[in-house]
């Protein structure tokens, strides 16, 4: 029981953080369409909505950090806001399409978008009928209420605790404690600094598991194009960037 609650947390996770955030929100590598369904299907049974919502606000985010606009800053709005709060004021309810231009583009994606609570109740109900009432809390509440904090800490707790290796005008922080439990997201100041690449971890001791399975993807062809750092950028100083 709990080895399936700890794969679907980490086959979700992956759905988050390769799909979700490295793939449609930033479009750091490429894939075919069949499994870019596969990604926002993982993904979408996490609870957090569609992917395409899920990258517009995310967008937002990267082009207003910390600035008022931020829909999810702890320097704007504090902890438990930039954590959990935002998400459930609904204000947030809608994203704006225009965000999310070369998405909408696939129906299917839209669909699922739509019909975003389709895939974690399917996933829950499988849930119940292989392990009963104990598979249902296990396998899926549990596993789920995990996968939003280790997502929701990105937001809050990598904009407060850690350390900085460039400047990059917001509060965004490394940490290697962060990076193991979000599968590399943890690396959250390098991914403000350069958002467009696949890495996060950019040195070799930080430990970035989205990208190694990625990498693994990659050799067996169904991902391509994966974009790495630029040398430049994983040479940069926060004394160099603060001069820049
Ligand atoms: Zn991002
Ligand atoms: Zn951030």
């Amino acid at each position: 029981m709990l080895a399936l609650a700890l794969s679907l947390f980490l086959i979700r996770k992956f759905g988050i953080t390769g799909g979700y955030h490295r793939y449609f929100s930033h479009r750091s590598f490429k894939t075919s369409r069949w499994f870019q369904f596969v990604l926002a299907l993982l993904g979408g049974m996490s609870a957090q909505k569609g992917a395409l919502w899920w990258a517009a606000h995310h967008r937002h985010h990267h082009q207003h950090s910390d600035a008022p606009e931020d829909i999810h800053s702890v320097k704007q709005q504090g902890f438990y806001w930039a954590h959990v709060g935002w998400i459930l004021a609904p204000d947030y309810n809608e994203y704006d399409a225009k965000r999310v231009k070369d998405l909408v583009k696939f129906p299917e994606l839209v669909w699922l978008d739509k019909w975003h609570f389709i895939p974690p109740m399917l996933l829950a109900l499988l849930c119940g009928w292989l392990g009963g009432w104990a598979g249902f809390l296990w396998c899926f509440c549990v596993s789920t209420v995990v996968l939003y904090h280790t997502t929701f800490f990105i937001n809050s707790l990598c904009h407060m605790l850690g350390k900085r290796r460039y400047e990059t005008g917001e509060s965004s922080k490394n940490s290697f404690i962060m990076a193991l439990v979000t599968l590399g997201e943890g690396w959250h100041n390098n991914h403000h600094y350069y958002q467009h690449c696949a890495r996060q971890g950019f040195r070799w001791w930080e430990i970035d598991i989205t990208y190694y399975v990625l990498k693994i993807l990659g050799w067996l062809r169904i991902v391509r194009d994966i974009k790495e750092p630029p040398r430049h950028v994983v040479e940069a100083t926060l004394e160099r960037t603060a001069a820049a």
